[in-house]
């Protein structure tokens, strides 16, 4: 409960947190040791509104705002960040590119079966050549083939590519012309041949929903299922990236807050020296130093959605909560493993997996040095990170609901 939050929002603070105390909680490890992905999982979250707060009620979404998908991400992640793992796949960069950049057809197709968290959703722009320069080094090819379009080349980092029915992938249309040769697809790799997803094994991070290579060999798409225009990729990717942006701002949050839950927990029951650890006063000044810095993100991340409720520009905004919450979630992910000791090494206790989570919300979606030199290059007026404010082209997803008046 934040008594600074409206009655709505703190119930749906409530509401997320009922939701994963019943139905994830008491599932999920099983899940984790089977390595099985929790697709039934994913379809009562996605009944319980979890993925839609941002999307009109006319996609099967709440319009509640991000405001309340923010808060959303933080008690989901707090909760159990492995379950998480395919929340952006469900309710933001694959369904809000398909929203940014589809045509009411494509929209009333796709976006409500990954709301409804009916079919599985993915994102995949990284490559190999380097994720921060996504774009550039962007070496995946589609050629056009009458109706149809045949992909080539290989996607890094897709995440719950191995799982998807429908998501969004980026592939260059012109080699030569840099970012302005990438275009935007609808992927559908249960349907069409060429797709082959590795999923890649990394270090304390899910088991149950991975992320992967990509291998395409002549992967079909349809012409029909291009997002835009050939060329219109890289405005949808900056378009999607930035909600996407405080989402993992959120849920950095609610890992520092599940790292500073355990440590208070964990101080209070570990006795050495006849009291709990919480009585030393060098675990106090790391208890201190987490709950300041997680006010300080909290604070950042909520006026970060707050703004994108209210249409202001929110771009520097963006970078400043994730860059700030994701120090955060780092910083009280060590302390905690700190305050466990060797305790907090073993997979039993959850600050063991803390640290890997904390790390990929670093770097995914921006790393912290990107996200840096936006907010500089801003201050000091060389580029201001909110310069395309309005002039996208692209709708707005709370303010332009497209299929109000769609019959399809
Ligand atoms: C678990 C996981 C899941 C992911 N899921 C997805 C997904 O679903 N879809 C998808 O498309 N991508 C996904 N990513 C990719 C992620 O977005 C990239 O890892 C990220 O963009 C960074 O790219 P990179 O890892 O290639 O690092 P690089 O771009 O190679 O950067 C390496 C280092 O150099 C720094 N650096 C880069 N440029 C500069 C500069 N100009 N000045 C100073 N320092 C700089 C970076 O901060 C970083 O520290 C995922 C990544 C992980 C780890």
């Amino acid at each position: 409960m934040d008594p600074s939050m409206s009655p709505e929002i703190e119930a749906v603070r409530d509401m997320v947190n009922r939701f994963m105390e019943t139905e994830v909680k008491p599932v999920m490890d099983g899940y984790e040791k089977r390595g099985e992905f929790p697709r039934e999982l994913v379809r009562k979250a996605g009944a319980a509104g979890l993925y839609g707060a941002v999307f009109p009620e006319s996609v099967g979404g709440s319009n509640m705002g991000y405001l309340a998908a923010a808060v959303i991400q933080e008690e989901m992640v707090r909760n159990d960040v492995r379950f998480s793992s395919c929340n952006n796949q469900q309710g933001s960069t694959c369904p809000s590119g398909i929203y940014f950049g589809g045509t009411p057809e494509q929209i009333q197709k796709y976006v409500p079966n990954l709301l409804a968290g009916k079919t599985i959703g993915m994102m995949s722009l990284t490559e190999s050549g380097g994720g921060s320069d996504a774009e550039g080094n962007m070496k995946t090819f589609a050629r056009r083939d009458g109706d149809v379009y045949r992909i080539t080349g290989q996607k890094m980092w897709a995440s719950i590519a191995n799982e998807t029915d429908v998501g969004i992938l980026f592939a260059k249309t012109d080699l030569k012309v840099g970012a302005k040769g990438v275009t935007a697809f609808i992927v559908q790799p249960k349907t069409y041949p060429g797709w082959k997803a590795q999923p890649i094994d990394c270090l304390g991070l899910s088991k149950s929903m991975r992320t992967n290579v990509v291998f395409l060999d002549d992967f079909i798409v349809p012409v029909e299922d291009r997002l835009g225009q050939e060329g219109d990729g890289f405005k949808i990717i900056m378009r999607t990236l930035q909600p996407g942006r405080v989402g993992v701002a959120a849920k950095a949050l609610g890992v520092a807050r599940a790292c500073f839950e355990e440590a208070l927990r964990y101080a209070n029951d570990r006795v050495l020296r006849g009291q709990p650890i919480g009585r030393f006063q060098m675990i106090q000044s790391d208890i201190a130093e987490m709950a300041t810095a997680i006010e300080a993100s909290r604070a950042l991340v909520y006026k970060a959605a707050q703004m994108m409720d209210d249409s202001l520009p929110s771009n520097r905004i963006a970078a400043i909560a994730k860059f700030h919450a994701s120090q955060t979630a780092k910083m009280c992910a060590d302390k905690a493993m700190q305050i466990f000791g060797g305790y907090g090494l073993a997979t039993e206790y959850r600050v063991s997996y803390y640290r890997a989570y904390s790390d990929m919300f670093f770097t995914g979606e921006g790393s912290a040095n990107v996200q840096k030199i936006m907010i500089a290059e801003d201050a000091l007026g060389y580029k201001l990170a909110d310069r395309h404010h309005g002039k996208t082209g692209l709708r707005d997803i709370r303010k332009d609901d497209v299929l109000k008046d769609f019959k399809a």
